[in-house]
């Protein structure tokens, strides 16, 4: 899931975007800004802050450039003042929330215990039967799913990283696709699971959704490749399918729909031979799990199609697990 793999990333990226939007330190957000608080007192009356010109460097907030500019540059100063009163009206709706919520507390146990995941009451998130159960389900079916996966996709098909396949480039319209040899390069199969079904036209927010990306090489020149099997040969995502359905409904481009750095997997000359971790199948990427359940509710979950996703993943892999019991 896109959302997941964000949140993975290393904290000082996530930190820098987190910075503050009135003095840009990245200390703290603008709710809570003092620097905006003392400014603001003194600008609200008309009076501009900061006289000595140099306050800003001495005052050592980090990364406060565009501050230096609005008061060395008077041309800037309106803007200091919109900025500066943007803020303040954070801080004060950040103080009435907190009054509200002080006072919540204060009132104690006649607030009753409410879940955030189910609505449930009597309980909280760290006790909710519901989130458990839901979670194990898609654990479980994750694995089943990644199963399927590597038997069309590894075995079957033989495309992990050092594969050797031909793929098909459009070149223009009414003109031949350019054949090219070359090998896979890198996937991203450490990210893929059920949430790879999920298509570019359903109602799940883009955080749910988790494109398959496929790094191809030929002539010292990259590619992004694409998969199509099945009725949706020119889908422009592109699809994956096994014997019992639906694998994976969009894979990663570069660039924009008919980038020349886009092409489609036309046939595999020489199987990879590369090993796959086995705990990738048996973990079922667990910890994207408690981050989807932290993220969003059961009811959210019902409406961005996660649960009908469930279920039908369940109907898939009992068929394919009947077809392989017959063969
Ligand atoms: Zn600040
Ligand atoms: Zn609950």
């Amino acid at each position: 899931m896109k959302g997941f793999n964000e949140s993975q990333k290393p904290k000082s990226s996530r930190e820098r975007s987190r910075a503050c939007s009135y003095c840009s330190s990245s200390d703290h957000v603008a709710n809570v800004c003092s620097n905006a608080e003392s400014d603001w007192k003194s600008l609200n009356k008309g009076i501009l802050p900061h006289t000595e010109k140099s306050w800003w460097g001495h005052k050592g907030v980090p990364n406060a450039r565009y501050k230096t500019v609005w008061y060395s540059r008077p041309e800037y100063w309106s803007d200091w003042y919109k900025q500066c009163h943007k803020a303040s009206i954070m801080i004060d709706k950040r103080k009435a929330r907190e009054e509200v919520k002080s006072k919540s507390t204060a009132k104690g146990k006649s607030v009753a215990k409410k879940c955030g995941f189910c609505a449930g009451t009597g309980h909280n998130r760290r006790d909710c039967a519901e989130l458990d159960n839901i979670s194990e389900q898609i654990v479980l079916e994750n694995r089943r799913w990644r199963s399927r996966f590597f038997k069309r996709y590894v075995v079957d098909m033989g495309l992990s990283v050092g594969a050797v396949v031909q793929v098909e480039r459009n070149v223009g319209y009414n003109k031949e696709p350019q054949l090219l040899t070359g090998l896979i390069t890198q996937t991203n199969m450490e990210k893929l699971s059920m949430f790879c079904m999920i298509g570019s036209y359903s109602n799940a927010p883009e955080s749910l959704r988790q494109p398959m990306s496929i790094d191809f090489i030929s002539n010292g020149k990259p590619y992004k490749v694409k998969l199509t099997d099945h009725r949706d040969k020119n889908s422009w995502s592109g699809s994956l399918h096994d014997n019992a359905g639906l694998l994976v409904n969009e894979f990663d481009r570069f660039g924009g729909g008919y980038s020349n750095q886009s092409a489609t997997l036309k046939s595999v000359i020489a199987k990879s031979s590369e090993p796959v971790d086995p705990t990738w199948i048996t973990q079922g990427h667990r910890e994207s799990v408690v981050w989807l359940t932290k993220k969003y509710s059961l009811a959210k979950l019902e409406s961005y199609g996660v649960l009908k996703l469930l279920e039908k993943l369940k109907k898939d892999n009992d068929k394919f697990d009947k077809i392989n019991e017959t063969s």
